[in-house]
């Protein structure tokens, strides 16, 4: 079992396949992309597969990939098929564009992976490309229908953006009325790449609830997991749920339970933190794996108490970054 230093235990796994991604959302990078890494720089397959196992073997039992856009890396499905089997992994999930998903909805289904997180931040087509510049609407919208179909368990991430979407957060909870997903509402960070700057939000946990509670006045709080992210409310008459992630104000990082690799190799014990070790520098030094696992338990050892305090590691701004390199 990983216990930080904080008594917390750290089961779940972030990990970004790639820094790449086909769509160019306005809250996570500018319109000419970031500097992405080069192909050598980026976890090879099998080390993917090695930092998996590792991982696992020293408590994760459940994995996200993510990115980028996990789906734009060739061998995503090999990775897949290799974890799928996995003893002590309890949860494979992705979370996903869902512009490239479709080919492989039957094998993911066939894999057991359940869990798919849709980034959807519109509901109006003309805002979706506005957002992500980009005219994959209609692609995504068949891919999120079918996952649903499927009986994936679908979540959607839908980033408030001010001036930007906020007209689409109740015609989406109505689009989905009918379907059993959850739409979650997150506060935006500013790890964008630096393609806008903002120290403080209008959009926040409390203005969203009230907003919606404003027009859906009989919905109900519902008990959500002890680590959950989001705090989860349902709809008189609505399949599905929704919820709140107030990822811009961190109420939640006294129950993280998340590590973060980067596609680069870089392990991250907080969003808002220095990387701690790198990985891939280990696996391709002349390291034992023993070796590995104390760096991994040095880091998880000197865990920041909250995203607060992770932030004071940093001199210059902790938001030069763009969340297409950490992986959200
Ligand atoms: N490309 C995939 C996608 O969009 O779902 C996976 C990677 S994306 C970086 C992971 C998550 O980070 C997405 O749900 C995205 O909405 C979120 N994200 C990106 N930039 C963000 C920001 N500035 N604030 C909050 N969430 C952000
Ligand atoms: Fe790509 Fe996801 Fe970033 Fe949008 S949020 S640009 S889909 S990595």
């Amino acid at each position: 079992m990983l216990i930080d230093n904080h008594g917390r235990q750290i089961n779940y796994l972030r990990l970004a396949v790639t820094d790449r991604c086909n769509l160019r959302c306005n809250y996570c990078m500018p319109a000419e992309g970031i500097n992405f890494a080069k192909r050598e720089q980026l976890l090879t397959t099998d080390e993917l597969k090695f930092v998996a196992q590792l991982l696992i073997d020293m408590g994760i039992d459940k994995i996200r990939l993510t990115g980028g856009e996990p789906f734009v890396r060739k061998d995503l499905m090999e990775l897949l098929r290799f974890l799928a089997p996995l003893e002590g992994l309890k949860d494979i999930s992705v979370t996903t564009n869902a512009t490239l998903i479709g080919s492989h909805i039957a094998e993911l289904k066939a894999l057991g992976v359940q869990n798919v997180n849709v980034s959807l931040d519109a509901i109006d087509k003309e805002t979706f490309r506005r957002i992500t510049r980009r005219d994959n609407y209609e692609v995504v919208m068949e891919n999120l229908i079918r996952l649903i179909e499927e009986d994936f368990n679908v979540r959607i991430n839908f980033i408030v953006l001010d001036g930007q979407n906020e007209q689409d957060i109740l015609p989406i909870l109505e689009a989905m009325k009918n379907y059993p997903v959850s739409v979650r509402f997150l506060e935006e960070m500013p790890f964008n790449g630096g393609s806008r700057s903002f120290g403080s939000i209008k959009w926040d946990y409390k203005t969203i609830l009230d907003y919606i509670a404003g027009h859906y006045p009989q919905y109900q709080k519902l008990d959500s997991p002890k680590t959950s992210t989001s705090i989860n409310y349902k709809i008189e008459g609505h399949k599905g749920t929704f919820g709140i992630i107030p990822s811009f104000s961190r109420t939640f990082c006294g129950s993280c339970n998340r590590l973060r690799v980067t596609a680069k190799g870089d392990v991250i014990t907080c969003l808002y933190g220095k990387p701690k070790t790198n990985v891939r520098d280990l696996v391709r030094g002349e390291n034992s794996e023993e070796m590995i696992r104390e760096a991994i338990l040095g880091a998880i050892g000197t865990r920041a108490k909250t995203g607060f305090d992770a932030q004071k590691e940093h001199q210059a701004s902790v938001f030069d970054n763009s969340m297409t390199s950490i992986g959200g």
